[in-house]
């Protein structure tokens, strides 16, 4: 018999609201690893909410548009493969929390 996987819980967290001066910092965390990202928001005509989010350390810079499914997109090879990111799901997640 198979074990089950055990799922890693990732987290998002608003570290420093775009609000002041439209540059926010939020934290992203799976398990152990944490990653660390800069945004902004940026003008976006085609439907939802873009952003530039940019990694801390490495320098990766990706536009993220957040919205109904259909207008999620990220530039980040995980939703290149699957349609979906941690990028575009933590920006719905404080989106959805009222903190951008
Ligand atoms: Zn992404």
């Amino acid at each position: 018999m198979a074990k089950a996987r055990k799922k890693i819980q990732r987290t998002i967290r608003l570290i420093r609201s775009p609000s002041a001066d439209g540059v926010g910092l939020f934290r992203i965390a799976a398990g152990r690893k944490s990653d660390w990202y800069t945004f902004h928001e940026i003008p976006c005509e085609i439907g939802g909410r873009g952003f530039a989010v940019h990694r801390l350390g490495l320098g990766t810079l990706y536009h993220v548009r957040v919205g109904v499914p259909e207008d999620c997109s990220c530039e980040c090879l995980g939703f290149l493969r699957h349609g979906k990111c941690k990028h575009v799901l933590g920006l719905l997640a404080l989106i959805r929390r009222k903190e951008i």
